[in-house]
């Protein structure tokens, strides 16, 4: 086991090109790229991830992979240890899921979901938290102030390094943040909807800078990257769940602490 924190972060719905477009001087400042998601929501995109599948990219100095898992040069690569594991990883976690497997290892496992998608109180939901040591659903899409907080407590109050995830749901429409209060409709248009996803964006920068900042926080390994995208009427198209080009494309971060 190494004694470094192992962190997944969510920012739901979060385009690519609203991610290159905004003002995230925090995650910028590590290496980041395009990629393609694997699933068009969130049930099947979360799906892959916890198997150890993150978005693929597939150009330019990331692309250290010819094999379907690409991930950018370095980037952690969680992998359950099963026929369809290419490898070698530099995890090799067996379990039905990384949470399983992360655990196995002797991380402490703790997770926060903030879209409908990890409400354990709903009959379908992402299963892989049922596997989290300590899980929390904060119940809406505007609470990844207090999602964040509850992390940090919850990791210094561990004495073993952790596996972190956290799926914030401020970028996914609505498109509000606790310090922003007008919800944005999709019959606003694109420029509205463009610009409201960009500062979500850029608060949940500020988010994360606050997270990893944090003592109990240091000496980890995070991959932040957008589950999916969304249509703001590209081919008359709005929202997700389907097989669009603005839903597949999505941002990936490597951050180091
Ligand atoms: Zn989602």
């Amino acid at each position: 086991m190494s004694d470094r924190h192992q962190v997944l972060v969510t920012m739901d719905s979060l385009r690519w090109d609203v991610f290159a477009a905004a003002l995230m001087p925090f995650l910028k400042a590590f290496p980041y790229a395009q990629a393609l998601t694997h699933g068009s929501y969130t049930l099947p995109a979360h799906a892959a991830f916890f198997a150890g599948r993150l978005p693929c990219t597939f150009a330019g100095s990331f692309d250290t992979c010819a094999r379907s898992n690409r991930t950018p040069e370095g980037m952690p690569q969680w992998r359950l240890n099963n026929p369809e594991t290419p490898g070698p990883g530099r995890y090799q976690l067996v379990g039905r899921n990384i949470v399983e497997g992360f655990k196995r290892k002797g991380y402490e496992t703790i997770g926060t979901g903030g879209v409908s998608w990890f409400d354990p109180g709903k009959p379908a939901y992402v299963q892989a938290i049922d596997d989290f040591e300590r899980y929390r659903w904060f119940g809406g899409f505007t609470h990844g102030a207090e999602q964040v907080d509850w992390i940090i407590e919850k990791v210094a109050a561990s004495d073993r390094p952790c596996f972190v995830f956290i799926n914030f749901g401020e970028t996914h429409h609505p498109f509000r943040t606790s310090e922003s209060d007008p919800r944005t409709e999709y019959a606003h248009g694109f420029r509205r909807c463009f610009e409201a996803q960009r500062r979500c964006a850029e608060h949940l920068d500020r988010l994360l800078e606050r997270l990893f900042s944090a003592g109990s926080m240091k000496h980890a390994d995070a991959v932040v990257c957008a589950d999916h995208g969304d249509c703001f009427g590209e081919d008359g198209l709005w929202g997700h769940t389907f097989a669009h080009a603005k839903v597949l494309e999505v941002p990936i971060v490597k951050v180091s602490t």
